[in-house]
């Protein structure tokens, strides 16, 4: 029985060490499907990298969720409009859906840091201009819980944001925020459970003074903005005056 209920994180951990393997073997291969990459490409192939930066619908500034045409934007869109977030903005990479969300589940297993570095880099070559535009001083990822990352081996938020940072040319700063409590698995949870089970798990680096500081804090997923709230909340309460968050994707 308990091997039943392993098998399938046992397969998918022999996919990923064998997608592991065959970019060490063949380094010109497609992190996502294997298909030999085109001259001066890396990472991923045309057709990945197309489906990957397609966003197919405008999204709302606030909370980066898809929203429809001619939408009144007043406040925010229907799903954020009334919650209150402690970041400013929100963008995001595209939906959480399809080859993004594979490529986002594959990431967050053990040994998924390789893809998270090609993953960053085809993020960070693809929205510079909308990220530059936010003239940040400084890239913050949202930290893991330290027992968290022990058991994944690195946190993907960080060097998601690494990518970001060093696109940029803006100094990358992991350490001016900890994660000082786990708080579970946030799945089953309703928006106000998030919110409530968030609330205080974050704070800024002792002595951090980030007065007048734009800050740009970078996530994987973004589905309530509880996370990316909680966390803003402890770099406004350094005096950050500007919190744009960017996500890979946000899950409608
Ligand atoms: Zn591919
Ligand atoms: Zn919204």
């Amino acid at each position: 029985m308990i091997f039943r209920s392993c098998w399938p994180a046992l397969v998918s951990a022999r996919r990923t060490l064998w997608h592991g393997t065959l970019q060490l073997l063949f380094p010109g291969s497609c992190w996502l499907c294997g298909q030999t990459l085109a001259e001066g490409h890396t990472g991923f192939c045309l057709s990945c990298r197309q489906t990957l930066t397609s966003d197919p619908q405008p999204t709302c500034p606030r909370c980066s969720s898809s929203i429809g045409p001619h939408v009144d934007l007043t406040g925010g869109c229907q799903r954020c409009r009334g919650t209150s977030f402690d970041f400013d903005e929100c963008t995001r990479l595209g939906p959480y859906q399809g080859l993004l969300r594979d490529a986002i589940l594959r990431m967050k297993r053990w040994q998924g840091e390789g893809l998270a570095e090609v993953l960053g880099a085809l993020w960070a070559e693809h929205a510079l201009a909308r990220l530059r535009s936010k003239q940040p001083h400084v890239v913050i990822p949202v930290p893991l819980h330290w027992t968290r990352r022990w058991s994944r081996g690195y946190n993907q938020s960080q060097v998601l944001a690494r990518a970001l940072a060093l696109a940029l040319a803006v100094p990358f700063q992991p350490g001016w925020l900890r994660r000082r409590r786990r708080t579970g698995s946030q799945t089953a949870l309703t928006a106000e459970e998030r919110r409530k089970n968030l609330r205080g798990a974050f704070h800024a680096g002792r002595g951090l003074n980030l007065a007048g500081k734009t800050i740009l804090l970078v996530d994987d997923v973004l589905t309530t903005g509880a996370t990316a709230s909680d966390a803003a909340r402890a770099l406004r309460a350094v005096g950050a005056e500007r919190i744009n968050v960017a996500v890979l994707a946000h899950a409608d």
